[in-house]
């Protein structure tokens, strides 16, 4: 596991397959997912400090909810919550919510497509958007199987596309990190490509999917 700091107290922890977002507050501090269920997170998180962790998911998928149970307590939105089947009690965020955490003040952003219940944080004075996987450099973005729609992710990213005045820096969970908020027209062209049956693809050899190869990034579908 890679530990950056990001900027001042948010770090960034990243075992090079997905990453989560760590920010620290006066009495607590905001854990933005927790990866894969190998990754012994709560250790990784007390490495840097020793708050009270309140967990926000982005969304219900294995690679961001991994030992869950750890935590006391978790945020995130109630459409993934057939994914997540939380054994702790959690908390609904919807479109709008603000999360004060220290100085920083993130808003949350309904992204469904990807899993129903994907959000996003955007903070609101420094303009980053902390994304999970609905934007993404290259990819793939998984978006086959249950759970997601794709006329819903080509909606979600329009609603980004049209608030990128408000949108500096994207954070996403996978791949290169930061990256700029030109991916999201990328991701929204190539989606919209896939949608429209003009993208290239073959059979994935382990996954029941096929993969896509856009322009900008890949989809398994
Ligand atoms: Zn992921």
């Amino acid at each position: 596991m890679t530990i950056t700091q990001f900027a001042q107290d948010i770090y960034i922890l990243d075992d090079q397959r997905v990453r989560e977002f760590l920010i620290l507050g006066r009495d607590h501090a905001v854990l933005i997912d927790t990866g894969f269920s190998d990754t012994p997170i709560l250790d990784e998180v007390r490495k840097i400090t020793a708050l009270p962790v309140q967990v926000i998911l982005t969304h219900g998928d294995g690679d961001h909810i991994g030992n869950l149970s750890q935590f006391k307590e978790c945020c995130f939105h109630q459409a993934d919550e057939a994914k997540i089947n939380p054994t702790i009690p959690f908390h609904s965020l919807k479109e709008g919510d603000i999360i004060d955490i220290g100085d920083y003040h993130f808003k949350i952003i309904e992204i469904p497509g990807h899993t129903y219940g994907s959000i996003a944080l955007l903070e609101l004075q420094h303009h980053w958007l902390i994304v999970g996987d609905t934007v993404q450099k290259d990819g793939p973005i998984y978006m086959f199987g249950e759970h997601r729609n794709l006329d819903q992710y080509i909606e979600s990213l329009k609603k980004l596309a049209n608030m990128k005045e408000q949108i500096r820096t994207i954070l996403p969970s996978h791949h290169d990190c930061p990256i700029s908020p030109d991916y999201i027209d990328y991701c929204l062209e190539d989606a919209k490509r896939l949608k429209d049956g003009q993208l290239e693809s073959s059979p994935h050899p382990k996954m029941p999917c096929r993969e896509y190869r856009g322009v900008h990034v890949h989809f398994y579908y």
